[in-house]
């Protein structure tokens, strides 16, 4: 399935955190929205922190190997029953009309049951929902052979992740606001 448990630690240096601004070290704790959803979360103390970062915290979390777990997902659908068809909705007449063409593709299908549809349109509901207040953000990493004991992301946007079961690790990142 490309999912274990794993050990992470996220670390703060002297430099800008993130979108917030600069963060004290006294200050981390509170800004981490995902702290109650995370196991063994800690702060570490100072000895335990490494050179040039000022505050961290440790936890243990599910990594995942997200292409892998993509294909066994995809596959789960499909074995109990589950049909995929790919279609670009059209956008001109808003959600209501993307509804709309999928209602009509559905039964072009004859696909049995209630329709029940999922906006999982991600950057795509800019222009169908259409929805002003999105915009892209670019990201990109680069995959190296080996496999990494345990998660450690910086200030938000330096990352070492590993991907379970794969034999390798991602390392990141770039992070461009507004370059779609
Ligand atoms: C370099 C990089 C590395 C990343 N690494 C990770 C990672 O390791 N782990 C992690 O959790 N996240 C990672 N992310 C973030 C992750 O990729 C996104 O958060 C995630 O893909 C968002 O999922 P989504 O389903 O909301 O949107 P998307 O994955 O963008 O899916 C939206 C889908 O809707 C379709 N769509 C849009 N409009 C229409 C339309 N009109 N008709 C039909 N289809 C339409 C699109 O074609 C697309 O397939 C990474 C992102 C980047 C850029």
């Amino acid at each position: 399935m490309g999912c274990r448990d794993i050990q992470g630690m996220d670390g703060y240096g002297e430099e800008r955190g993130g979108d917030r601004g600069w963060i004290r070290a006294s200050e981390i704790n509170p800004h981490l929205w995902w702290r109650s959803i995370v196991e063994n979360f800690n702060s570490l103390p100072a000895t335990q922190l490494p050179k040039g970062i000022q505050a961290a915290v440790g936890f243990t979390a599910i990594c995942i190997d997200v292409p892998r777990h993509l294909k066994y997902l995809l596959s789960s659908f499909l074995t109990r029953g589950g049909k995929l068809v790919k279609a670009r909705l059209p956008t001109d007449k808003g959600l209501v009309g993307a509804l709309r063409s999928a209602a009509s593709l559905v039964r072009s299908q004859e696909l049995h049951g209630g329709l029940i549809f999922v906006n999982a349109s991600g950057l795509g509901a800019k222009e169908l929902v259409p929805d002003d207040a999105m915009f892209p953000v670019r990201g990109q990493t680069v995959l190296v052979k080996g496999e990494a004991k345990y998660a450690k992301t910086m200030n938000e946007n330096r990352y070492v992740i590993p991907r379970p079961g794969s034999g390798t690790t991602i390392l990141g990142g770039t992070r461009e606001v507004g370059n779609g």
